[in-house]
């Protein structure tokens, strides 16, 4: 379409919309992607490079669906429903060690169709696409947010002495490990794109590990990147589904929520922990645990605070959320980022369930 005839063609459909009143216009605008935003920038997670293709658009409820097509160089082929492209450029250069460029085309009725040409070669798992909400304050529309690997092999993780993680009291106590956010829901993100949801997952990982290594019982709420409830859950639901995993067995002593904290200044930091409490035992599994992270990492005590977080009101046993650090801080986001820091937090959290059960006779 001809800038003139787009010109045109927006006044009439601005006339056309005072004319229909605002009630026709959400369910017309609703129905439509026009594509309006790019931005593409680099991350590191699990010792992998990863690229994040941000795309950009009018309206909500994107319909897409995606697959990688085994030609040589291999592509990353995206539909989207009902969406149109006047603005971006058809061709958009991408980093180039993990992707080349991508293309933007229509693809017959009201469909756009994406096309990213790869660098390396990409397996199935190895590259994400979701959407995500608005960010005012960042000044980005809603987004197709889509995340590709570079094609490198996680280095084989280092021993871990778990030999030496021995500690007495945990034998047959059941414990629920919750790490907070996950599948859609990526949590914080740190300033270099470190995502709360793989943080957290890293550590409750070892976290269950030691655990069960000592005789604890211990069931997660997530053994990996998903929703525990189901992507486009409610947040209450989502909440609720992880409370459930400890309400299942009626044996639970324990629900262990672990999350990064963060804050629109990137200079706070720090180590805290939350209680709501029920009863003393709330408050006494939250000291328990801040005091071994203080002092495992060295961390600025943050101390452990009174908090009315879903989980905790609504779990049925004592229960504490644990903030380790602020990935929104240069610094702990690096930190965060680090397997032997996440080992050492895991440490310590268990020795502060060890010490909790020790206390408790
Ligand atoms: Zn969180």
């Amino acid at each position: 379409m001809s800038l003139f005839r787009c010109v045109k063609f927006c006044c009439l459909l601005m006339m056309a919309l005072v004319c229909l009143g605002t009630g026709l216009m959400g369910s017309a605008e609703a129905a439509k992607h026009e594509l309006n935003y790019f931005q593409y920038s680099k991350y590191e997670d699990a010792g992998r490079q990863w690229l994040r293709i941000e795309i950009g658009m009018t309206g909500k409820q994107l319909e897409f669906a995606s697959e990688v097509r085994e030609i040589k160089p291999k592509q990353l082929k995206l539909t989207l429903q009902n969406t149109e492209n006047d603005k971006l450029k058809k061709d958009i250069s991408l980093d180039r060690e993990i992707a080349k460029y991508m293309t933007i085309r229509d693809a017959g009725k009201k469909a756009a169709e994406i096309v990213i040409t790869l660098a390396t070669p990409v397996a199935e798992h190895d590259y994400r696409v979701y959407t995500m909400e608005p960010e005012r304050r960042a000044k980005k529309p809603y987004r197709l947010v889509i995340e590709i690997a570079e094609d490198k092999l996680p280095e084989a993780e280092p021993q871990k002495p778990y030999s030496d993680t021995v500690l007495p009291n945990l034998a047959g106590h059941h414990i629920v490990i919750d790490p907070g956010h996950g599948g859609s829901d990526s949590g914080a993100r740190g300033p270099h794109g470190l995502m709360e949801k793989n943080v957290t997952l890293a550590i409750c990982r070892d976290v269950d590990e030691i655990l069960r290594a000592n005789g604890a019982q211990v069931a997660m709420t997530r053994y990996s990147d998903v929703d525990v409830y189901g992507p486009m859950a409610t947040d209450r639901q989502e909440l609720q589904a992880r409370v459930d995993v400890g309400l299942v067995n009626p044996d639970t002593e324990l629900f262990v929520s672990v999350h990064c904290n963060a804050f629109t200044s990137p200079d706070a930091h720090g180590t805290g922990t939350y209680y709501y409490p029920h009863s003393q035992r709330d408050t006494a599994i939250a000291q328990a645990i801040q005091d071994e992270m203080v002092q495992a990492t060295g961390l600025r005590d943050r101390g452990i605070n009174y908090a009315r977080f879903y989980v905790l009101r609504n779990a049925s046993m004592p229960a504490t959320l644990v903030e380790t650090a602020f990935i929104s801080n240069y610094q702990e986001e690096f930190l965060l980022g680090q397997e032997q820091f996440r080992h050492n937090m895991a440490v310590a959290i268990c020795r502060g369930i060890s010490k909790y059960f020790g206390a408790q006779g």
